[in-house]
């Protein structure tokens, strides 16, 4: 049976297998904030239920079945998140958690018809692909700004959208995914990442320049 918190699970080992596969348990109960034991003895049962593969001291894998149901939760939560701004006037630093708490509960019509609504959207508000219905999904940009060299022309194709304090900050510079992106200095040491976005130059802070990815024009 798939639960609140077995959803919980298979999507946050869907965004961990990106930088690790398998992925450890430890790595698993860092990212939610939980016990490394409770994790194993959750993800045990999810291994005997066919979610995910579990290899003891090496970590789990997602099963085909574990990534079909990563990716429905991952489309619902993107797809609320559009929905609450475009249809409820909710600012984009208030959706997250929302998203968080609805994503678990709207049935499969409810959600198609918020896709409908919405127009069958590609992107999400803060740049991330919602998947299909289907379970397509393009690949997500992992280029940090942070990382990126002096001269680098792109757009600006995501931002984390979990630290509403960060997207107000980037909101008050009017930076948002889609914008065209020249990066002008990288300060070392942990400096700020001196940006031009329009005609407007930004210093933006290496903490939030980590949570800012690119999408290099190509040339
Ligand atoms: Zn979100």
């Amino acid at each position: 049976m798939i639960t609140k918190e077995r959803e919980d699970y298979l999507k946050a080992i869907y965004h961990l297998q990106k930088d690790e596969s398998p992925v450890r348990t430890t790595t698993i109960a860092r990212e939610m904030g939980v016990k490394p034991a409770s994790v194993t003895g959750a993800i045990q049962r999810m291994a005997e239920h066919g979610f995910l593969d579990y290899q003891e001291r090496k970590g789990v894998t997602l099963t085909e079945e574990g990534r079909r149901i990563a990716l429905e939760v991952i489309r619902h939560h993107r797809l609320i998140e559009l929905y609450l701004i475009e249809a409820l006037g909710y600012s984009w630093d208030e959706v997250h958690d929302e998203a968080e708490r609805l994503e678990h509960a709207v049935s499969p019509l409810f959600i198609e018809r918020i896709a409908a609504a919405l127009g069958h959207p590609t992107i999400d508000p803060h740049g991330a692909p919602i998947p299909t219905a289907d379970g397509e999904i393009p690949p997500l940009s992992r280029d940090k700004l942070s990382e990126a060299k002096p001269g680098t022309v792109g757009t600006i194709a995501r931002v984390n959208d979990q630290d509403p304090e960060l997207l107000r900050y980037l909101a008050d510079m009017d930076i948002r995914p889609g914008m065209q992106v020249t990066v002008l200095e990288v300060k070392p040491f942990g400096g700020p990442v001196h940006i031009q976005v329009n005609d407007a130059t930004h210093a933006v802070g290496l903490q939030a320049a980590e949570n800012i990815y690119l999408k290099a024009s190509d040339d």
